[in-house]
């Protein structure tokens, strides 16, 4: 079950469970929109993985299964991060 973390892990904008802007990547690391596609050029800085957009739990099952309130704020060095960036952003995610 996605954990649906609460913010964004580089810039911290909140990301609730309803967002449309919340970006993960398979390992969960999840980012804002912004940060995911033009920041990071849609490879996370932690695995070199894509991101796919988190699907939104409806209401009834947030009530049974809560989005988490964990928040996980470790901001990139974005001069590393785009470096690494653009060694996999020209290689498909199921060739990395
Ligand atoms: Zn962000
Ligand atoms: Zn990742």
């Amino acid at each position: 079950m996605l954990e649906l973390r609460p913010s964004c892990e580089h810039c911290d904008k909140p990301l609730p469970p309803d967002s449309t802007e919340a970006m993960i990547c398979s390992y969960e690391c999840t980012y804002c929109r912004t940060c995911a596609i033009e920041l990071f050029d849609n490879v996370c800085p932690s695995c070199a993985g894509n991101f796919t957009e988190r699907p939104i739990r409806p209401q009834f099952g947030l009530a049974k299964h809560p989005a988490s309130t964990i928040r996980i704020f470790k901001p990139k060095d974005v001069k590393q991060a785009q470096i690494r960036s653009a060694k996999f952003a020209t290689i498909p995610p199921e060739k990395r």
